[in-house]
């Protein structure tokens, strides 16, 4: 540990222990670290003793104070540290001061503090109540000082045999005040304890901290920061009364008498008009009257060494300490000769400091110009030179009047008012009467009122600084611009003290503001001289005026933040699932202020930013932030989204860090139109994909023909079928138009607004037709008919007509196509020859059809026939009765056409076909063929058995029929022809004709009977 640093906190923790229990904890540790030796100032100074000789000379208007300087001891010895533990030391309380030598050799023996009660310039002395080798502790209890400021000027020490005084080099440093509270509030959070350390340039530095070990450690960094900025600090004054304390000198007093003349004493004139002034005065707000004198004696006291210069100052003093701003003096004036009246206002001139000398000058112009006005005459306002040489730093003389000189000494304007004479044939019947007295103090009175512009408490002529603003410069660095600077010439210097809030005013510094050329005054603050902490700083603004007194004239708060916030990355993907959701995340957030929230600004392009929406997204357990969007919100667009991300942070600031873009696509809603199949007019309407909009309410399409505009225009609502698809079929003939139909969908969406979902269009042909009035079917020969077709007509024309025919024996093998064609009274024909049809029998199906010229095929009309012909007759009969030729016959062949051949095949029954003949039949006239069968290339009689078939044209083998004939056997007899005739007698005549007998005729017997009675007789 620092050796220094270690005997402070030392024998500070003694006097704590022993005196003082002001603060309640105190840290003692120090960094072991620490290492700041270089705080010791190398200054070598002469060290004097400033003694203030006593004026010897007895005439008031002359210089009294002489500076002796005093040469005590020349040493190098060097003050390290001084210490003060309080500003305020108030009722009950001491006051702790510590001073160390730089040389820690050294060992003190005995040390004593010499400090001065500021008031009256007294000085007094005080032994060390404890020393530390180079250190040492002064305790001075409140009993023994006096209320008012104390400061402290040196030490006087004891190291065996040498004896060192050491002055503290500072002027104001080190100051304390003695208050009569008991408890002094701390409205200005001024730390309670305060050190002063001296730095390498010699100037003397404040540090404050909370506690001891807070306050040296910031002293000893301080130190070593080499642009420590702090020069001094004291206590800034208890804020002056807000009066305005006037004090109001009568001159003279029955010790010190003025002039006489004319019955006429001056030390009593001029107590009167001053009460009567005093009387006006304080009919005025805010006015504080205090007097030199209230009665006849000498205020102050009376010892050997008393001279009225001595008095006056003071007089002068006393009313400064009462917090007088100025002081006016009352006298009157004297001359040997009667003749000399009038009034006279004696100023200060502009020595040492020309703003006073400007102000009294004012007082006295404006006094002077009352006076006059009550008759006086004007004998003119002035300042008086000193005539002994002496003159302040620039060589301007001083005043000659002590009022003067002492009232500026103590940074106050003075005036001295003669008001008239005494000895003046024309004043002095005046100054017999108590009114005129009185007037005179009115006059006064006046005067002073309208320099101080007192009417309704108005402005002091004291400093002040009405404005305090911040002004960021930098993100490390701002201004502190202080405005409305009022009495500037009273001014010596601006401090404002900055530190931020953090850690308490462990980081504070006194700047100088700089004045700037508009009149205000400027503080440039680097954050790094505080610690580089952000947050709230707090800035007081003292005001030191030209007499050395401090004001707090104003303070302030400002926040320093970071001008900063980023994001490292943003994420934006369609989702993967639901294409109609967008998913937004950031990640690597830096606000280093907070973040109030991210908020995602996105739109489609589709329209500019028509659909402009700000999410706030979601703050994840990662620290992500997320949000989805839904594109229902965007109008379903699909295509480009611009996605901005905006991050707002704790201080109201707002960043875009990020932004990006995305390209989607949506699944189409397709709205279809698909006719149904035939010739029918109905077409399906569709709207797939709807889905995309989520829980529609209803999909609804507007169907019209582009035929005379939208004259026809329907709505049709859907119906959603289980795929999803909303469909309606519609029947277009209910439209008046045909051609290209167009259809619009659209739908509700579950919000209640309405959405375009597409359209197609679809086209109905015009409608075509073909008719026909009548079909006959007319016989037209034995195997032919005709199919007559009237009346045909097709919307698109006829290109051709064709007619299948069928029979319905075994099924459509017979089937022909036969093209109709067209007789010249537009009739259409059709012959047909049932040879094409296998000359089938029967039913014959008839169908027609017509194909128009657009090749559309109708089927105009069915029908059917029944087509019968005359049956083949197969026949056989004896030719001549002899048995032996048979005549064959087929009749009605022709019917199968013109036959190559007919044959018949002809058997006896007996003994099966081996006796079969095949007999070639000849042609007979119209559709007859004949063969002669020879029963004698047959073996046997009995019964013959007969078939036929013909060979047709197209060479096929048709059976035409059968049939049979008897044959009798060889022996038998027959008889050809039997005629019997009856002749006019009653004969019966039988002639036997063609009696055959295979063995001959024996004879022949002829039975006859009546049938009346039986049978043969
Ligand atoms: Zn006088």
């Amino acid at each position: 540990m620092n050796k220094l640093v270690k005997k402070i906190s030392v024998i500070l923790m003694m006097c704590m222990l022993i005196s003082f229990s002001g603060i309640e904890s105190m840290a003692v540790e120090i960094s072991e670290n620490d290492e700041n030796k270089t705080i010791i100032s190398e200054e070598e100074n002469e060290i004097s003793l400033e003694q203030e000789a006593e004026a010897t000379n007895p005439d008031e208007n002359t210089q009294e104070e002489v500076e002796n300087s005093q040469e005590i001891s020349e040493n190098q010895e060097e003050i390290e540290y001084i210490y003060l533990d309080k500003k305020i030391l108030a009722d009950g309380e001491e006051q702790n001061i510590v001073v160390a030598l730089e040389d820690e050799e050294k060992k003190l023996d005995s040390a004593s503090l010499i400090y001065e009660f500021k008031e009256t310039a007294e000085r007094n002395e005080i032994e060390a109540s404890n020393m530390v080798d180079n250190t040492v502790l002064f305790t001075l209890p409140y009993d023994i000082l006096s209320q008012g400021s104390y400061r402290l000027i040196g030490v006087e020490c004891a190291i065996g045999e040498e004896k060192i005084f050491l002055e503290f080099q500072e002027e104001e440093i080190a100051e304390f005040e003695v208050s009569a509270e008991d408890k002094v509030k701390d409205t200005e959070a001024v730390p309670e304890v305060t050190a002063y350390a001296m730095g390498d340039d010699g100037n003397v530095v404040e540090e404050s901290g909370d506690n001891i070990t807070e306050a040296v450690e910031s002293a000893i960094r301080q130190m070593a920061a080499p642009t420590a900025i702090s020069q001094f600090s004291t206590r800034a004054r208890e804020s002056r009364d807000s009066e305005f304390v006037i004090a109001l000198d009568p001159g003279h007093d029955s010790h010190c008498g003025g002039a006489h003349a004319n019955g006429l004493a001056e030390e009593v004139l001029t107590l009167k008009v001053a009460n009567y002034c005093k009387e006006e005065l304080e009919k005025y707000d805010g006015v504080k009257v205090i007097m030199t004198r209230t009665g006849a004696e000498c205020p102050n006291p009376l010892p050997g060494s008393y001279s009225s210069a001595k008095d006056i100052r003071q007089r002068v003093q006393k009313a400064v300490q009462q917090g007088a701003d100025v002081i006016v003096s009352f006298h009157f004036n004297s001359s040997g000769s009667g003749s000399a009246n009038g009034a006279e206002v004696i100023y200060q001139n502009q020595s040492y400091d020309a703003a006073i000398g400007l102000e009294s000058k004012a007082l006295a112009e404006k006094i002077q110009k009352e006076l006059v006005a009550l008759g006086l005459k004007d004998r003119g306002i002035y300042s008086k030179d000193s005539t002994d040489g002496s003159h302040d730093p620039n060589g301007v003389k001083d005043d000659y009047w002590t009022l003067h000189n002492e009232a500026k000494a103590l940074g106050k304007p003075a005036v001295l008012i003669e008001h008239a004479f005494v000895s003046g044939n024309v004043d002095s019947a005046n100054l017999k009467k108590e009114s005129y007295l009185k007037q005179l103090g009115i006059a006064d009175a006046k005067g002073i009122i309208n320099q101080y512009d007192l009417l309704n408490g108005g402005p002091r002529k004291e400093p002040g600084v009405g404005k305090i603003e911040f002004k960021a410069t930098g993100e490390d660095t701002f201004d502190v611009i202080l405005s409305d600077v009022k009495n500037e010439e009273k001014i010596q210097t601006i401090y404002v003290p900055i530190w931020s809030a953090n850690n308490n005013q462990d980081d504070i510094y006194w700047y100088a503001a700089q004045r700037q050329s508009d009149g205000t005054y400027k503080v440039s603050v680097d954050i790094k001289k505080h610690k580089g902490d952000r947050g709230n700083y707090i800035a007081h603004v003292y005001i030191i005026d030209k007499q050395g007194n401090q004001i707090l004239a104003n303070d302030g708060q400002y926040k320093v933040i970071y001008y900063h916030a980023s994001i490292d990355t943003l994420k934006v993907s369609q989702n993967a699932t639901d294409k109609t959701k967008l998913d937004i995340v950031v990640s690597g957030i830096n606000a280093p202020n907070g973040v109030d929230r991210i908020q995602a600004a996105v739109w489609s392009e589709n329209n500019g930013q028509d659909d402009i929406v700000w999410y706030t997204m979601s703050k994840q357990s990662n620290g992500d932030y997320k949000v989805q969007v839904n594109i229902a919100n965007h109008k379903y667009d699909a295509g480009i989204y611009n996605v901005h991300i905006y991050l707002f942070d704790k201080e109201g600031l707002s960043f875009l860090p990020k932004a990006t873009n995305i390209s989607i696509s949506v699944p189409n809603v397709s709205i279809a139109a698909k006719p149904l199949p035939d010739n029918s007019t109905q077409v399906q309407l569709s709207a797939s994909n709807v889905g995309i909009y989520g829980n529609v309410q209803n999909v609804r399409f507007a169907v019209w023909s582009a035929e005379n505009g939208q004259d026809d225009m329907k709505w049709y609502f859907g119906t959603r079928n289980n795929s999803g698809v909303w469909q309606v079929t519609i029947d277009t003939s209910t439209h008046t138009g045909t051609g290209v139909f167009y259809v619009h969908s659209y739908s509700v969406l579950a919000d209640g607004t309405d959405k375009f979902l597409g359209n197609t269009e679809f086209t109905v042909k015009k409608q075509t037709t073909a008719s026909i009035e009548k079909l006959e079917v007319n016989k037209t020969n034995e195997n032919t008919f005709e199919v007559l077709l009237k009346g045909v007509t097709a919307s698109n024309g006829v290109k051709n007509i064709q007619v299948p025919i069928w029979s319905e024996e075994n099924g459509q093998d017979d089937l022909v196509w036969y093209d109709a064609s067209k007789k010249a009274d537009g009739t259409y024909y059709v012959n047909v020859d049932i040879k094409n049809h296998k000359y089938n029998t029967g039913i014959y199906n008839i169908h027609v059809y017509l194909f128009d010229k657009t090749g559309k095929a109708f089927l105009l009309k069915t029908t059917s026939t029944r087509v019968e012909l005359a049956e083949v007759k197969i026949t056989a009969s004896d030719m001549d009765g002899s048995q032996k030729n048979f005549q064959l016959k087929a009749a009605n062949v022709g019917k199968y056409g013109n036959v190559q051949n007919v044959r018949f095949a002809v058997w006896s029954a007996e003994n099966g076909q081996d006796d079969l003949i095949w007999y070639t039949g000849k042609q007979n006239g119209s559709g007859t063929w004949t063969a002669t069968a020879e029963i004698a290339r047959h073996k046997s009689s009995g019964t013959f058995l007969v078939h036929v078939y013909a060979m047709l044209a197209d060479g096929t083998d048709k059976f035409l029929g059968t049939t049979s004939f008897e044959v009798k056997k060889q022996g038998v007899a027959s008889i050809g022809k039997i005629d019997v005739t009856t002749d006019e007698k009653g004969n019966i005549n039988v002639n036997l004709a063609k009696v055959y007998a295979a063995t001959g005729v024996k004879k022949i017997s002829v039975a006859v009977w009546s049938e009346t009675n039986g049978r043969m007789i």
